[in-house]
């Protein structure tokens, strides 16, 4: 489990995150010595003392400040589980973020970071198109909460997404921007940069959360963080899991959004099972080769679709003309065009 976390250093130089996906993150003396991380199939876990658990359950509620180093001891596998904590461990190194949660579908992920975000009287600005699940929760749930929701073509100049906002006096409600990019299933990007920015620019007490579903390129090809997101969401259905025999979701950021984010996970009940967080772990030891030869071989099936009578159009990132001004973001953003 995470309570000594190893550095991932040799020689005083970090390791690749691929090099990290088998150890980081566990300590085989805490299980036997069994290389594999077990699966902590196991609802409640044992205190050593009443005290004990009296302590561990003040600080996973929030009721006293953790000790220097301090992690929250485990509790309830709705809390917390060995499995989730070695993963959320390693999902961190891919996307350079301080902290991640794991839930039991990305539409988990996305729905409780959304709630544990948004208040009533909000305004959340999205891109379109979105996944059909997201699209859903925007356009139908949201709304029952009081929240507004505004929408935008992925591809409009941000200066004009940002005068709309203005011009209706939308821009003191702002409290979320939420990117998908590349979009599912055009693969309309959106600047994520220029959304930032633009936050900076509206944002009167607050800033708004810049949120970016990473699904399409990440964890490898996109980083968001990197430029100026606050929140990271995955289906991990997808990449991430990639034996198409897992149902999963992650939220990755800051520790205070991530703390905030896994308060309404304790509470909605949205986290992964022990299993699930196992086979996520099974996943990561070859997501940068799984990855790789995806992004290898989708481009032969582009071209080849791309020069076949029968097909219209192809959407795919790798076959952007310099003249498109999605080009530019793609160079700025993508680091290759996945699968
Ligand atoms: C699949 C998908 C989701 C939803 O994830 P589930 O794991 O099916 O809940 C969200 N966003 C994108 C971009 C997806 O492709």
């Amino acid at each position: 489990m995470a309570a000594s976390k190893p550095e991932g250093m040799i020689d005083g130089r970090p390791l690749h995150p691929e090099s990290l996906m088998m150890s980081y993150g566990y300590d085989p003396a805490l299980s036997e010595g069994a290389i594999k991380c077990p699966i902590f199939q196991t609802s409640t876990f044992v205190f050593k003392t009443a005290e004990e658990g009296k302590s561990f359950f003040e600080l996973a509620y929030g009721l006293r400040r953790p000790n220097p180093n301090e992690q929250i001891g485990l509790i309830y596998s709705r809390l917390n589980n060995p499995d989730l904590e070695v993963l959320e461990d390693r999902l961190t190194l891919w996307d350079r973020a301080e902290e991640a949660a794991v839930f039991a579908s990305g539409m988990a992920a996305i729905s409780t970071s959304l709630l544990a975000v948004l208040r009533p009287g909000d305004l959340i600005l999205h891109s379109e198109p979105v996944y059909g699940g997201t699209d859903y929760l925007l356009k139908h749930i949201l709304p029952l909460f009081g929240i507004r929701v505004v929408g935008f073509t992925a591809g409009t100049p941000i200066e004009q997404v940002e005068e709309r906002l203005r011009h209706n006096h939308m821009a003191e409600n702002l409290a979320m921007i939420f990117l998908e990019t590349p979009a599912n299933p055009t693969n309309a990007l959106v600047d994520i940069a220029a959304c930032a920015a633009m936050a900076g620019r509206l944002g009167r007490e607050r800033r708004p959360i810049i949120a970016v579903d990473n699904t399409f390129l990440g964890p490898l090809w996109q980083h968001p963080l990197a430029h100026g997101a606050d929140l990271v969401l995955y289906s991990a259905t997808k990449y991430i899991g990639g034996h198409s025999d897992v149902i999963a979701g992650v939220a990755l950021g800051s520790t205070a959004l991530i703390t905030q984010i896994k308060a309404f996970r304790t509470i909605l009940g949205t986290m992964a099972g022990a299993h699930t967080g196992w086979l996520l772990l099974r996943s990561l030891e070859t997501l940068k080769l799984r990855m790789t030869a995806q992004m290898k071989t989708a481009r032969h099936v582009a071209d080849f679709l791309a020069d076949h009578p029968k097909v219209a159009r192809v959407h795919y990132l790798g076959h952007l003309s310099a003249h498109d001004p999605q080009y530019a973001i793609y160079q700025r953003q993508c680091l290759a065009p996945a699968g």
